[in-house]
């Protein structure tokens, strides 16, 4: 039988949390053969909550789930984990100024770098989802310097599978024949979701999206915003925000990372910059990713037209900003 993989989730008593990981335990992250010790942190006031959730875990009796883990103490949580997803975060409440939410949240991803530094495995993987998550990945980057920078990534998986989805309810076709859309940049609404290189599976071979579409108007107009601001149409609609695809998407990115993407297909990550496609390094930018035998990699060559550029360039500078942001919180 194989070792036990053992997975962090912080703000495991949140939403997200309670969303992901009953699908951890289920071997929807990590594949249906892969055992799992699930590493659940939380803070203090969530305590009991994070109590309950572990009763649950217990209950659903998971065949794969090995052992629970449930703490308030980040040093116990991150001990040993091969994977790591941050979830835990300070969220924006009424009338919090952006830099008093940057200002929580730098605090909290500089100690749990420390931490998943001095305590996580060596080969420990990193998806940070609470937001400013590109932002949050960054600092937690800068403030782990032994964990590889190719380990430090944040979710735009979840704007990516919008994308997806927009595309095949327009089309009426399955969302599994859509593919290769690309998410831009960050994780906010400046985020570009791009469908120059989509394709569609037809009976009659690959098509380009643009192609079985022919509506450039809805493509670079509506699709574009109603991806972008699909998080609070679900906010609104819901009360509550979309923790279930967040969650999904969070396996998602993981497991495509950990078993690599089918041939042809690529995902959306958001990555460190190394200065492709001309954006900064520096930043934690989404790209388009392949990934294989655990590693990713940014595809290379697609051509960029002059209305993609400016879209591109345009998130690279919130980037940009929400980093000094972030940097003058740490002074
Ligand atoms: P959620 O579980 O709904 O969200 C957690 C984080 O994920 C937020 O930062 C949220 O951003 C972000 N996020 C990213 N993508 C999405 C998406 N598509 N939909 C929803 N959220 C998204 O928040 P809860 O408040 O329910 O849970 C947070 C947990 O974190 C709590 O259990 C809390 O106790 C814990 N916490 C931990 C802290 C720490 O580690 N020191 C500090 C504060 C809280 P956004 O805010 O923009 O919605």
């Amino acid at each position: 039988a194989r070792d036990p993989v053992r997975v962090l989730v912080t703000g495991a008593a949140g939403q997200i949390g309670y969303a992901i990981v009953p699908m951890v335990a289920r071997g929807v992250m990590l594949g249906p053969d892969q055992p799992v010790i699930l590493h659940m942190l939380d803070i203090e006031p969530a305590a009991e909550a994070l109590k309950g959730v572990k009763m649950e875990l217990i209950d659903a009796a998971f065949p794969l789930l090995k052992g629970i883990i449930a703490t308030t103490d980040v040093v116990e949580a991150c001990m040993g984990v091969n994977i790591a997803v941050m979830v835990g975060g300070f969220p924006r409440k009424e009338g919090m100024e952006r830099k008093d939410v940057m200002s929580r949240n730098v605090s909290i991803y500089k100690a749990q770098a420390s931490a998943l530094e001095k305590h996580a495995a060596p080969d420990c993987k990193v998806l940070v989802v609470a937001n400013p998550a590109n932002t949050n990945a960054l600092i937690l980057k800068e403030f782990a310097p032994s964990i590889p920078q190719k380990h430090i990534t944040c979710l735009t998986r979840l704007d990516h599978n919008r994308a997806l989805g927009q595309i095949s309810q327009r089309l009426d076709v399955e969302v599994s024949d859509v593919k290769n859309v690309i998410i831009w940049g960050n994780h906010s609404s400046t985020q570009y979701p791009d469908v120059n290189h989509a394709t569609v599976k037809t009976s009659s071979g690959e098509k380009p999206v643009r192609e079985l579409v022919a509506d450039d108007k809805w493509l670079n107009g509506d699709f574009i915003t109603t991806v972008q601001q699909r998080g609070a149409a679900i906010i609104k609609a819901r009360k509550l925000s979309s923790a279930l695809s967040a969650a999904s998407a969070a396996c998602d990115h993981i497991r495509d990372w950990v078993l690599g993407t089918p041939k042809g297909t690529w995902v959306s990550m958001g990555v460190y910059s190394d200065g492709s496609y001309g954006i900064p390094p520096g930043l934690i930018y989404s790209f388009p990713v392949t990934c294989e035998k655990g590693k990713w990699s940014i595809v290379q060559g697609l051509k960029i037209d002059e209305f993609s550029r400016g879209k591109m360039d345009a998130t690279a500078k919130e980037l940009m900003e929400e980093k000094s942001l972030a940097y003058s919180c740490l002074n």
